[in-house]
């Protein structure tokens, strides 16, 4: 196949990029605006392999769009791309509604476009794969059930409004012009190339430098974790079996607490890193409580059931295996993320940082 990523910069679009570039025959072409969120080095490891090439393009750009699937003619298009932190989106909602509503609509009409011009073939065997969010449901009370693929919309912030309102315009591609599409929606994910300012990164790294661990309110809301590259293995999963106008809920089934992440952090750097900074004794002693984030959710958590049962996916991490792979992978990539986190003190972004 020769698929065409949007996003494939980020966090998850590059660890989709270096599964199929390095566990299939397929080619890829990624197409990335390259945002504060989009890091080239993240390829570094296949940058050089002739089935991989890069563009830089934003989702909006209609006539580049164009240009780009006439010129790749692609059999697939996952798409990535998308404004993704929740605090960005409360601060400045605006490029959110671009690129994540605009933008979708543009590549969609660009995709549909592009295969209505398709031989009977290649038509059929077309696929647009969107690529959600869990935070689309809403969220749940301590003991409600799981989210299913049939759960209502209910979304919370500028964030996951935007992202649900690109869902309801693919599916409405799908059932309007026919275009073969398939819908994602998984729960947070981890592991490493995450941008430092989500909390994973940011705990870790923030700890290594003796900094305050900043906790919302009091750490209680609950995400359900699923390492970065199992999400990779099941994006691929669906787009090469999934049933088109489908939708397939991906988890992890690892409800945490945040506060219990960050606990775990400390707990792996206690061991890992023993020698601490000064005037530090306990990691955890930076733990340090701040103002709820407005509208925060509650609870997630997926029911990942579908995906497992129809397409024979499953995660392979368990949260203890794939954090500490993670905290590992931040404490031997300093040359990853030391370049980004002086970019951010430099444009004074650290007050994100804690
Ligand atoms: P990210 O912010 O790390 O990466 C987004 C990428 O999109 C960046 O490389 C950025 O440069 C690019 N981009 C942004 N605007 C663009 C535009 N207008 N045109 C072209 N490229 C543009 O995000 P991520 O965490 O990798 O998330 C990827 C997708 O997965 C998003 O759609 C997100 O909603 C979804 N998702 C994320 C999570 C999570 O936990 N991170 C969970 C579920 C779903």
């Amino acid at each position: 196949m020769r698929i065409l990523i949007t996003g494939g910069a980020g966090f998850i679009g590059s660890a989709v990029v270096r599964y199929i570039i390095n566990h299939t025959q397929d080619s890829v072409l990624n197409i990335d605006k390259l945002t504060y969120a989009g890091n080239l080095t993240s390829l570094d490891s296949i940058n050089n392999n002739p089935r991989y090439s890069f563009k830089q393009l934003d989702i909006c750009n209609q006539a580049g769009l164009k240009q780009v699937f006439t010129e790749y003619q692609p059999d697939a298009v996952m798409h990535l791309a998308a404004e993704s932190h929740v605090d960005r989106a409360i601060d400045a909602p605006a490029a959110f509604i671009q690129t994540n509503i605009v933008g979708t609509y543009t590549l969609l009409e660009v995709a549909r476009q592009y295969w209505q011009t398709l031989e009977r073939d290649k038509k059929l065997a077309f696929r647009f794969h969107h690529i959600s969010t869990d935070e689309v449901y809403g969220d749940l009370g301590g003991t409600d059930e799981l989210f299913t693929e049939t759960t209502a919309y209910a979304p919370s912030s500028p964030y996951s409004a935007s992202k649900a309102s690109s869902d309801h315009l693919v599916r409405a591609w799908y059932r309007t012009y026919g275009l073969p599409t398939l819908i994602t929606n998984c729960s947070n994910n981890y592991g490493p190339y995450h941008f430092p300012e989500k909390l994973i990164p940011l705990m870790i790294l923030n700890a290594l430098k003796g900094f305050p661990l900043p906790v919302y309110g009091d750490g209680s809301q609950i995400r359900d974790w699923l390492f970065v590259e199992d999400h990779a293995r099941a994006l691929y999963a669906v787009i090469t079996q999934g049933k088109i106008g489908e939708t397939y809920n991906i988890g992890g089934y690892n409800e945490k607490t945040n506060l219990e992440v960050v606990q775990t952090i400390c707990g792996l750097l206690e061991e890992l890193v023993p020698n601490k900074p000064d005037g530090v004794k306990s990691y955890k002693d930076l733990i340090h409580y701040v103002k709820d984030r407005p509208g925060h959710d509650l609870r997630y958590a997926i029911d990942a059931s579908k995906i497992t049962r129809e397409l024979g996916w499953r995660p392979q991490e368990t949260f203890e295996s794939g954090i500490r792979k993670t905290v590992a992978w931040y404490l031997q990539n300093e040359a990853w993320w030391h370049p980004i986190l002086e970019g951010l003190y430099k444009k004074n972004d650290y007050g994100r940082l804690g």
